[in-house]
């Protein structure tokens, strides 16, 4: 479910949504979303939802109470309720109010640990209001995360990760992305326009990654997917699933959502009509794009389902990129980092 507003816009951030909307907007927009579920519960489905995903943007900058209202006869028992928060917007009186509507997994916005880089990305924080955040945040919430973000650019050059700076935290789950320079961020034009500003060579982005692996690691996590690490028990059922292949409703603006080969965006219901199919895959597209996912997580390849991988896997096995376990193949810390290679001699 995504809502597209934000307080300002960061300076990295090419997704799709908009900072100064008015409330009302805003909450027009929870409402709109509200009667899409509506509809999906006249339509007699019945508890169909195993997992729900609140992104943006900032969902929590919208009035939700209606949403959680409309969506809760249609999750199914221990359906898992995910929803991004920025740390800015966390107060008690707001985590109370998305628990009591049925969340029970947040995701907080870190991005960064270093205070000039929170303010050069424009986060509007520095890590000890982040810090304070995510206490107020475990208080209600167990199954909680932080995302962070590796290879912004500093004028300073690269830095180490001081990621031991969050053990005491208490988080379950860390997404850790690449930056993405997208076009028509003002970070772009900076590193356009500003030779001070220069991004990380990719074996300085390599080090980073392996070093908070490593940190990660010896906190307890394991890295369940290439940009994504979990306590035993807490990785995001939702992610799973969207990698595994399985059928996902995307509701609101800028939400994808796949049902077989359809690819659907910006849909708000369930019925043909308003399904907002933007691609029908070919047969092939489609095992290529599992494939990917696949190859991305721990579980791997299940080589059951891909005989024709077994000759190219095998290879990999032996230049240390592939390990084998049972029938499963999966990527070695090496191979995650040339994961784009790898599939290009599978496909
Ligand atoms: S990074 Fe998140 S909070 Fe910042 S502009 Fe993008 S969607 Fe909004």
């Amino acid at each position: 479910m995504h809502f597209p507003f934000c307080r300002g816009k960061c300076a990295y951030c090419a997704l799709f949504s908009r900072g100064g909307v008015a409330k009302e907007e805003r909450d027009q927009y929870a409402l709109k979303m509200a009667s899409a579920l509506e509809r999906i519960i006249e339509s007699g489905v019945g508890q169909v939802f195993s997992t729900v995903y609140f992104g943006g943007g900032t969902p929590t900058l919208c009035d939700l109470g209606k949403v959680f209202e409309r969506l809760s006869p249609l999750l199914l028992p221990d359906a898992e309720v995910s929803v991004e928060l920025h740390p800015l917007d966390v107060n008690d009186e707001l985590l109370s109010f998305l628990r009591a509507g049925g969340v029970n997994r947040v995701s907080m916005g870190v991005q960064s640990l270093d205070d000039a880089t929170l303010a050069d990305m424009r986060r509007g924080y520095t890590f000890e209001q982040a810090a304070e955040a995510f206490k107020r945040v475990k208080a209600f919430f167990d199954n909680a995360g932080i995302d962070l973000i590796v290879g912004y650019p500093s004028p300073q050059g690269a830095k180490k990760w001081d990621i031991e700076k969050i053990a005491s935290w208490g988080a379950r789950h860390c997404s850790v992305y690449s930056l993405q320079l997208e076009k028509g961020t003002t970070l772009a034009e900076r590193v356009g326009g500003d030779k001070k500003l220069i991004l990380p060579s990719d074996d300085e982005m390599m080090d980073a990654l392996r070093q908070i692996d490593k940190s990660l690691s010896a906190m307890g996590f394991e890295r369940y997917e290439i940009s994504n690490w979990a306590q035993k028990g807490f990785e995001c059922r939702h992610n799973c699933a969207v990698w595994r292949g399985e059928d996902y409703l995307g509701l609101g603006e800028g939400a994808y959502g796949r049902r077989g080969l359809m690819r659907t965006r910006n849909a708000w219901g369930l019925d043909a009509e308003d399904s907002g199919v933007v691609e029908t895959l070919s047969p092939e597209t489609d095992r290529t794009e599992r494939l990917l996912f696949r190859l991305r997580t721990r579980e791997g390849i299940d080589i059951a389902e891909r005989p024709e991988c077994k000759r190219a896997l095998d290879r990999f096995v032996e230049e240390g990129l592939v390990s084998l376990s049972g029938r499963n193949y999966r990527l070695t810390s090496r191979g995650m980092e040339v994961c784009d290679s790898v599939l290009l001699e599978l496909i």
